[in-house]
């Protein structure tokens, strides 16, 4: 079946957007590195399954080696799914985002969300960023064109309506995705159509 993947750092509000996207009421603020799983949930209906992929990155509490595998394993599930999954969703803090990427880039560090974008387009599927807490940002067209830089994406963001998508979760502005998502989707059902030609 198709498949719709979400993945980002702990703390992004990924179980907040869940939330919105399906309806189910999730455990947020729940211990983190306690979702070691992926979990999957049914989206528009029974055509899709929405894949929730365990946080990645600092976490409170939670050795170093126990985050390597928690990374390596969504790697690992996004890599051996990767012909079913349609889009790939990376959640990111919009507030601190360019912060975090500026402090892991360097000569040997490709930040997290840096590396899982690009694996996303490696692997063939489209990444769409659901650029998330826009409420507490001020200078948004600023920080969304940053974003697009340090991504390999050329600004003005405006014209990565299909891959860069500012929301707020919190207060149900998820507008900007569920359009980005669903263009990957009609794209890839045109794909499919195209094979029986
Ligand atoms: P997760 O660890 O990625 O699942 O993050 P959660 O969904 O548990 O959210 C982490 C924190 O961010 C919680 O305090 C949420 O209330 C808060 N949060 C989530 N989405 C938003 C948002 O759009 N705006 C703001 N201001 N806070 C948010």
């Amino acid at each position: 079946g198709a498949e719709v993947v979400l993945a980002g750092r702990s703390n992004v509000g990924k179980s907040t957007l869940m939330r919105e996207l399906t309806g189910h009421t999730f455990d947020t603020g729940q211990r983190p590195g306690v979702t070691r799983e992926p979990n999957h949930y049914d989206w528009t209906g029974p055509d899709f399954v929405l894949t929730d992929l365990p946080g990645f990155g600092y976490m409170k509490g939670v050795p170093d080696e126990v985050r390597e595998q928690i990374k390596t394993d969504v790697v690992r599930y996004i890599e051996a799914n990767a012909d079913a999954i349609l889009v790939g969703i990376l959640v990111v803090d919009g507030k601190s985002v360019i912060d975090i990427i500026d402090r892991h880039s360097g000569p040997d560090e490709i930040p997290h969300d840096v590396e899982l974008f690009h694996f996303l387009r490696d692997v063939g599927i489209p990444p769409v960023v659901a650029v998330n807490k826009m409420d507490k940002v001020d200078d948004r067209d600023e920080r969304l064109n940053e974003l697009c830089d340090r991504l390999g994406l050329h600004p003005p963001w405006q014209q990565w309506q299909e891959t860069i998508a500012p929301i707020s979760a919190k207060r149900g502005s998820i507008g900007p995705l569920t359009e980005a998502v669903r263009e990957h989707l009609h794209e890839a059902e045109r794909d499919d159509l195209f094979q029986f030609f």
